[in-house]
């Protein structure tokens, strides 16, 4: 069953009507070859994922939108599907080669997978874990501005798990490497798809243990202790950091 929508993505924006939805079907026609760098047709959903050239305009009538405020705007059901066809469609678009005999892939005919043709290799969507900590010191937050802000946010220490460890040991490490600091007290605090263009966020609250903040200079810019009550540009709403954010704040207040 195909879905009367398209998921049309351009970098990390989607095309939306002028209400504010995913852009009609029949918008998939105003883009000719040359815009479009892949497609992926999702028998699961029955919806389509374009990812278009960057600069590719919107056609009469629609716009482009921030993937993040497009979820903040919408439900939970519509931000799975647009999470899925995201992913999948940077999936396809970055999977082009088998990667053990070098032939070009083709999509599979029933499993969502690319299949190679010389060699019959199966590749599935690829999903990578990544860890995303808020850590609290008393009624204290620790916010860190990476060294790619320009909008001067402060946000939640995140980092890729690496093979072989578990969730918790990916988190001691990234925290250590970031800041040089300890925790405990990890608790699990729920998870986000980040389809930018894989990832699986999966989010804790950490207690400081000891240490001084030393910050990892190549990905850091600043680290510091924020009171609830004078806190720095936060991420966007929409996204797991601020949720984590929020949350521990009404805890701190007794909310
Ligand atoms: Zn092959």
């Amino acid at each position: 069953m195909a879905l009367d929508r398209a998921y049309i993505f351009r970098d990390r924006e989607i095309l939306v009507e002028g209400g504010g939805d995913a852009a009609k079907a029949e918008r998939i026609a105003s883009f000719v070859s040359a815009d479009i760098r892949a497609r992926f047709n999702d028998r699961v959903s029955g919806g389509t994922a374009l990812i278009l050239q960057p600069g590719t305009p919107a056609p009469e009538g629609c716009s482009f939108e921030h993937l993040p405020s497009y979820f903040f705007t919408h439900d939970e059901a519509e931000i799975a599907l647009t999470s899925r066809l995201k992913a999948l469609g940077s999936w396809v678009d970055g999977t082009r080669f088998c990667p053990s005999c070098g032939q070009p892939l083709r999509l599979h005919a029933v499993e969502t997978a690319l299949e190679c043709p010389a060699c019959g290799r199966l590749i599935f969507p690829r999903i990578e874990p990544c860890i995303i900590t808020l850590i609290t010191r008393g009624d204290e937050l620790l916010l860190l501005r990476n060294v790619k802000d320009t909008r001067g946010v402060y946000a939640c220490l995140a980092g890729f798990v690496e093979a072989g460890e578990t969730l918790e040991q990916a988190l001691r490490r990234e925290v250590r490497e970031e800041t040089s600091l300890e925790v405990e007290n990890i608790r699990y605090a729920g998870s986000q798809a980040w389809p930018f263009p894989d990832q699986l966020m999966m989010a804790f609250y950490a207690d400081y243990k000891s240490g001084e903040i030393k910050i990892q200079e190549s990905e850091i810019r600043d680290a510091r202790w924020f009171r609830p009550d004078a806190l720095p540009p936060l991420p966007r709403p929409g996204s797991i950091a601020r949720r984590l954010i929020e949350r521990r704040i009404r805890e701190l207040k007794g909310e």
